[in-house]
Order: C-alpha cells, then structure tokens, then sequence
C-alpha cells in the first residue's frame, strides 16, 4: 500500500491497532532490516498471533508496537492515535516475556501489584485487584509465596497478571509459552486462551510455534524477512495458504511446479518433470495461456487412493507412517516425485512397495499466484 492511499484510508474504531509501512533497521556494523514493510490491523478482543520462522522480525515487531524499539518509518496507531514516539510506559500496551522477567525477590503478590504500586493506586484497591487476578489465573492460596517457589507455569501466570492487572488495551506475549514443557505449554494454551475470554482484551501473541497459532488465534499474521505473508483465521490459511512460503512453513509438503501446455474451458494442463497435471481454470487467479509457470499445491488430505479422479498416477508407497486416527504414506510417482497423502486409518495399512493410484479432483489445489 502506499503512502497516499493508506492515509484517505479512515481509521476504523474497531481496530485497536492499525500499521502501516512499518519499517525497522537495526544499525549494526551491517545494517539489518528486520521489519521490512507491514500493514497491520488488530481488531478490538481478537486473540491476534504474529507467526514466523525465528529472525522473520516478529519480536521486533511486538517491541515497537509497546515502544520498546523506535521505528526507522511508517506508522503505528493504537486507539486510533500515532503513538511512534509516545513512550513505552505511556503506552496502553503491556508486555509478558518468555523469561518471565518476575522479580524473584518479590512474592507473587507484590510482583503483581508492582504496576499498581508505581502508578499509585491506593492500597486496598491494589489489594483487590490483585486479588481479581488470583482468581482469574487459578492461582489463589499462592499468593504469598516466592516466586522460587512457583512452577514455571505458575510463574507464567504471574508475568501474565502482573502485565494485565494495570488493564492495557492490549497485551503483548512475546514466545511465553516456549520455556514451558510441551504438556505444560498445551494446558496454558487452553488457560491462556480462556483468560483472553474471560478479560476480553486484545492479545497479541508471538510464536514460531504452528500448533501454538492454530489452536488459541482468532486471526494469524504469517511473518517472512521482516513482511507479513498472508493474514486470516487459522481455518482460512490453512485451506488456502496464499504463497508457497506459507505452505511450506505450514509443512505442506505436496508443492508442484511446472509449465502450461494447454488451455481448455475448464481445466488447465500443466506439465511438471514429465507428468501431465490438470488443474480447473476456477483455482487459477489469473487468465492462464500456453508458457505460463504456476505453482500449486495439494493438501495431502485432498489425495485418494483411486482412480475416480481427473488427476490420477501410478505409484509406489515409499513409506507408512502411523499417526493413530491417520495414516500418512509417501508415495512415489513414476517420475520420482514423491507425494504426501494423509488417510483415516482403517482395519489394514498399506505396506511400503505396494503399488497404488493415487489421485486429486482438479479443483482440489491452490494455486500461488
Ligand atoms: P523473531 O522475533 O522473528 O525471531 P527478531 O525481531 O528478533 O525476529 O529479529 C529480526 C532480525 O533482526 C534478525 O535478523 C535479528 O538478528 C535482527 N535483530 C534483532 N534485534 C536486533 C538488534 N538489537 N540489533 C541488531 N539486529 C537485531
């Protein structure tokens, strides 16, 4: 977007945060663009992830969004107001850390009421609303206790109240989840979420983590080099990953690319490694002609074993792997390339050498544009 369209562009009140064209550039011997150029909005209540690959610019993003780092340009407004040089701590934002960043000589406590202390707020309302957050975090009958004597995800909690208790607009959690071992990081998934809920703040929540993203988000934003990739409900991306960097770091692994050799009413076909695709014009975002490269995918769970279908191949499985309710087979083509196909598992597996016809209807793909 550039800069005169996006400033007749009104701001909406719905939207808690909005960027535009952030850009941020660490100086360092080497400049290092981190935040290349994002246009970001962030609606009132939503439970809003930032996810990426590690270095993809997602922390530095949170960071200048609670004004922590400065931006090199672009914009950031929260509530409606430019707040680019507004500092960190007149900001309605608050951020919980992955290290926690408790104080440990503090009891949980006065660690959650440590906010409320420097903005002097009277001694029984501190009290009490702390309390609320002992509540809200299931964490009362420990509220005396040193923060030593505190489980990680105890710990977390108390990072998470001692940020919410001075009410921000947004809450900001950057990888909070990723010291936690994997069965503690999945219950404060469910916490974490509940609370969001419970508080109906907007949270903005960072992770490299896909699991993660998908299970608490109401919408993600997919960071790649410091630029967003594609933004939408976790249902939404997941069906339709709008570039081939989405689908691989979702772990699709079925990515084909080849060349159009002829175009029909309906369907395309496209010539890959010496296999002939047929894809319906529908999927294709653009008027396909003869020449044109495209590149698509097919969800593994969008491939059969049969040949009821307009795209069907001979092949070899390669490998079973059993997942419990589903079974994914890579399966080689005639042509070596091999495919990923997920099955609900039934009574028998098929063994690795068995010969199989694997098939996709050609509507079942997306195409990246
Ligand atoms: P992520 O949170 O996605 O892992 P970061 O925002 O931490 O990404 O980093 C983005 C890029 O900026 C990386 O290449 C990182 O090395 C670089 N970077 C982060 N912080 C600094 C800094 N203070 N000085 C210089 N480069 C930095």
């Amino acid at each position: 977007m550039n800069v005169e369209a996006q400033q007749t562009v009104p701001s909406s009140e719905q939207n808690v945060i909005e960027i535009r064209n952030l850009r941020k550039v660490y100086d360092a011997a080497e400049p290092v663009v981190a935040v290349d150029s994002v246009d970001l909005d962030v609606r009132e209540g939503e439970f809003f992830t930032i996810l990426g690959p590690s270095g993809s610019g997602k922390s530095t993003l949170l960071q200048m969004i609670t004004g922590i780092e400065t931006p090199t340009g672009g914009e950031i407004r929260i509530d409606g107001d430019v707040v680019n040089d507004v500092k960190s701590y007149n900001r309605n934002t608050s951020l919980v850390f992955q290290e926690y960043a408790l104080f440990p000589h503090m009891t949980a406590r006065e660690n959650v009421e440590y906010g409320l202390m420097l903005r002097g707020v009277p001694d029984a309302e501190r009290r009490e609303r702390a309390d609320g957050m002992f509540e809200l975090m299931n964490l009362v009958g420990k509220e005396d206790r040193n923060i030593q004597e505190l489980s990680g995800g105890e710990r977390q909690r108390v990072a998470t109240a001692r940020s919410l208790v001075i009410e921000p607009d947004v809450l900001l959690l950057d990888e909070v989840l990723g010291a936690l071992d994997e069965k503690l990081a999945k219950e404060m998934q469910v916490e974490l979420k509940r609370i969001q809920e419970e508080v109906e703040k907007t949270f903005v929540f960072v992770t490299h983590s896909q699991e993660e993203a998908f299970s608490m988000s109401d919408r993600i934003a997919i960071m790649n080099d410091g630029n967003v990739e594609q933004v939408g409900a976790p249902l939404e991306i997941y069906n339709d990953p709008a570039t081939e960097f989405v689908a691989d770091f979702l772990q699709m692994p079925n990515i084909v690319t080849g060349e159009i050799t002829a175009v029909g009413d309906r369907v395309a076909s496209v010539q890959s490694d010496g296999m002939e695709y047929r894809i319906a014009r529908t999927k294709i975002p653009w008027t396909p002609t003869v020449g044109d490269e495209l590149t698509f995918l097919i969800p593994n769970e969008r491939l059969f074993f049969d040949n009821d279908h307009e795209n069907s191949f001979e092949s070899t499985v390669a490998d079973t792997i059993f997942k419990g309710s589903y079974t994914e087979y890579a399966v080689q083509l005639l042509n070596d390339r091999e495919l990923r196909v997920h099955e609900t598992t039934g009574e028998s597996l098929l063994s690795e050498g068995s010969e199989v016809t694997v098939g996709f209807a050609s509507d079942a793909v997306v195409v990246f544009s």
